[in-house]
């Protein structure tokens, strides 16, 4: 899964992006729910909440490591 670092504006864009609905508000700022979040596998060859942010504070959750095959699983159980 990704995760959202304290960079983020909250500038709106990358919940409207996510095929998983994934991104909500939290307290401060958006945040990514790491059991929602396949990184995109499944639906698009990028992440594309990476892919509109304009601060690039979206990246490589490191608490919830994956790997592809496990991407993949949790697409299909999420579809
Ligand atoms: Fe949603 Fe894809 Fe971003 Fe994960 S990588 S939060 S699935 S848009
Ligand atoms: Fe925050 Fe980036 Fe999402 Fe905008 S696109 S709300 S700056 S994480």
């Amino acid at each position: 899964a990704l995760h959202i670092t304290d960079e983020c504006i909250n500038c709106d864009l990358c919940p409207l992006e996510c095929p998983n609905d994934a991104i909500t508000m939290g307290d401060e700022i958006y945040q990514i729910d790491f059991t929602r979040c396949t990184e995109c596998v499944g639906h698009y060859d990028e992440p594309q909440c990476m892919a509109v942010c304009p601060v690039e504070c979206i990246e490589k959750d490191p608490a919830h490591a994956e790997s592809e095959e496990a991407l993949w699983t949790k697409f299909a159980a999420l579809h």
